[in-house]
């Protein structure tokens, strides 16, 4: 099929792999600021998280953000990069470009918010 709308998948794994070095990077920053034994305890991180709330909020999502591009990577080795996990169909090209990691497609989003 060559109407211009297959998935290029050497580009959207670049993409990826550079999204993927970009938030490392970003971690290993945020970990340097983090220079300090994290309490165990909530409870007691409560004043540190004044601190680092921030730092700690941008981890959290680091981590989550680099697991969902190792499924999209996943994903694109499996050949199954681009279509929808619930109904099968090709998630929309400009979904894709805006949330390289996403599984579903608009409608599909849409029907579980
Ligand atoms: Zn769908």
């Amino acid at each position: 099929m060559k109407d211009g709308t297959t998935p290029d998948r050497t580009r959207d794994e670049e993409r990826l792999l550079a999204w993927r070095d970009e938030i490392l990077e970003r971690e290993t920053r945020i970990e340097a600021e983090l220079d300090q034994p994290v309490s165990a305890d909530f409870s007691d991180a409560v004043t540190e998280r004044e601190t680092h709330g921030v730092a700690e909020r941008l981890g959290a999502i680091g981590m989550r953000e680099l697991a969902a591009i190792d499924a999209a990577l996943e994903r694109i080795r499996l050949g199954t990069y681009g279509i929808c996990r619930e109904c099968g169909d090709p998630i929309e090209a400009a979904r894709l470009n805006a949330m390289p990691t996403t599984t579903e497609c608009l409608e599909c989003a849409g029907a579980h918010g």
